[in-house]
């Protein structure tokens, strides 16, 4: 079976996450969108908070699975049993810092061999951030035009 881990913060999911998921649902029997937790770090929304939206989000996508994990991307695949890694790239930006990652876990998983698949943003997506989208939210701006429609937050009262 292929499958494939598509790990990330999800703080909250973007459109920009979506696309890629979407795309690359078709080239792998299940795709696991699974939510990296580093307990040093600050997330504007809980870890439960961000599975609920990526389960509404993809419920009808029957071979999406959604999880989380703590520690390295390469130990939590091979637990799972999965050799692929799914990522998406925005920018050069995106392509420097990803390219060290993918070629590290080459190389950490020489014996059992986890490679890093791809998939360039669809233009008009490559904007969209986590980061944007919260700093819109504390804002208190239009932020559904870069979420799914599940990604709702609370008004907040005065
Ligand atoms: P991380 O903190 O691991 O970067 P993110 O939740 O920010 O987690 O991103 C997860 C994955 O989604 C990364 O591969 C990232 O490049 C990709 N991604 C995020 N936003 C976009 C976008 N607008 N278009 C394409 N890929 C994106």
């Amino acid at each position: 079976m292929r499958v494939a881990v598509f790990p990330g913060s999800f703080d909250p999911i973007t459109l920009g996450h979506y696309d890629i998921v979407e795309r690359a649902y078709p080239l792998f029997d299940k795709i696991i969108i699974a939510i990296g937790q580093n307990s040093q770090k600050k997330y504007m929304f809980s870890l439960e908070q961000r599975m609920h939206f990526i389960r509404e989000v993809f419920k009808d996508f029957p071979n999406i699975e959604v999880d989380h994990f703590e520690g390295l991307t390469i130990d939590y695949c091979h637990s799972k049993n999965v050799n692929f890694i799914l990522r998406g790239l925005r920018n050069p930006a995106d392509f420097e810092f990803e390219k060290a990652i993918a070629q590290t876990n080459r190389e950490l998983t020489k014996n059992n061999l986890i490679e890093t698949i791809f998939l360039l943003t669809s233009a008009g997506k490559s904007f969209i951030s986590s980061s944007i989208v919260r700093e819109i939210i504390s804002f208190g701006g239009n932020y559904e035009i870069l979420v799914p429609p599940a990604v709702r937050v609370a008004p907040k009262t005065k």
